[in-house]
């Protein structure tokens, strides 16, 4: 682990763009180049300055006065034996952990990483809300992600959902770094159209992120099709309300051309009935969206049950027969309880059985 004081006093070499390493360097009287050799080796996966062969000496030992590299540990890997699907529990530099999930699909591996450390939205159904916010991530943390998982599973990532622990948007200007660092062309180069970012619906975010018009996935997690419903398990809708959401979905796909994913997970008795597909059907019609169900995953600490497979069948046919492009999102890794929050929880509690 990082010595979290002497961090303090050090730039963060990971967060920062090309260009501002190269300014630093120069503000050093070190020449252009070095800053495309330091952030090599940065991509290669260094954990410290010492390990960046062609730099010199004199200049590593001032590098590591001025800045620190960011590296998670593996605190817990879980790999499926089904599927192949690869869950990292990480401990970060100040000791809190963080859980990343490396998925295999035909069309490439996918990793799904966290944005913050807990998260303060209060979704009634999600293990990763449990504990609250304890603290965003730096873009550094996010990269680390990537960065490790490829390099400890030895998968190539090709794709990313911003869909782990956290709401990205409540953590706006680090997400928006942690994308255009990972889309550079001389870092890991994933292309936009490759990433995925879900939010509960911040619909100040979902507006500042379209000026950006990146070309990635937006997917919204809607989950219900009215306030009475949605306000019961999302209490975000309280301040933004469904008919404020959809408003900014649609500026959001006027604005970027990209069409928009609802996440709807199906909940046993809460947002499963035919009504609820009538009503998700006349809410999203005319921005060729797509509708992609969720079945519930169980919290343990949660009473919620996923809808039973005859009221998922009537709730596609019903969203089908409207001309709704609709999904079922696939379980991946059920051996080793995948879905993100849950082993980070797991960690939480067995932290305050030992202390308690
Ligand atoms: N904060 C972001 C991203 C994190 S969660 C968001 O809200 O979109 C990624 C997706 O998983 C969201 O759609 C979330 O609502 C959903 N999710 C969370 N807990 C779940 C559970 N127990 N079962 C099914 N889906 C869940």
């Amino acid at each position: 682990m990082q010595n979290e004081k002497e961090i303090g006093l050090k730039t963060d070499i990971k967060s920062l763009y090309p260009e501002e390493l190269a300014e630093k360097l120069g503000e050093m009287g070190e020449p252009k180049f070095r800053a495309s050799q330091v952030f090599g080796w940065l991509w290669k996966g260094v954990t410290s300055f010492d390990e960046m062969k062609n730099v010199p000496k004199a200049l590593r030992e001032r590098l590591g006065e001025e800045f620190f590299i960011t590296h998670p540990a593996v605190l817990r890997k879980q790999e499926s034996r089904l599927d192949g699907t690869v869950k990292y529990l990480w401990e970060l530099a100040d000791g809190n952990a963080v859980e990343t999930v490396v998925m295999r699909y035909n069309h490439g591996n996918t990793v799904c990483v966290s944005s913050q450390v807990g998260c303060r939205m209060g979704c009634a159904f999600c293990a990763s809300t449990i504990g609250g916010r304890v603290r965003s991530l730096a873009p550094s943390e996010i990269l680390d992600q990537v960065m490790f998982s490829e390099l400890e599973s030895g998968l190539k990532i090709s794709n990313i959902v911003m869909m782990g622990i956290g709401e990205p948007l409540d953590n706006f200007e680090n997400v928006i770094r942690f994308l255009r660092l990972v889309n550079d062309p001389n870092g890991l180069n994933i292309g936009m159209r490759h990433i995925s970012l879900s939010t509960c619906g911040l619909t100040e975010g979902i507006d500042k992120l379209a000026e950006y018009n990146l070309q990635l996935t937006l997917s919204v997690s809607l989950h219900a099709p009215d306030d009475e419903t949605r306000t019961r398990i999302m209490p975000v809708n309280r301040a933004y309300g469904v008919q404020k959401l959809m408003a900014a979905c649609r500026r959001y796909y006027e604005k970027t051309g990209r069409r928009i994913s609802f996440e709807y997970a199906m909940i046993d008795g809460v947002n499963d009935t035919p009504e609820h597909a009538e009503r998700l059907a006349g809410l999203i019609g005319g921005m060729g969206a797509h509708v992609n169900l969720i079945p519930l995953n169980e919290v343990e600490e949660s009473p919620l049950k996923p809808s039973t497979p005859e009221h998922l069948k009537a709730f596609i046919a019903l969203l089908e027969k409207r001309g709704v492009n609709v999904t079922v999102r696939r379980k991946l890794g059920p051996d080793i309880n995948a879905s993100c929050g849950q082993l980070r929880r797991k960690r939480e509690k067995e932290k305050s059985l030992q202390s308690g």
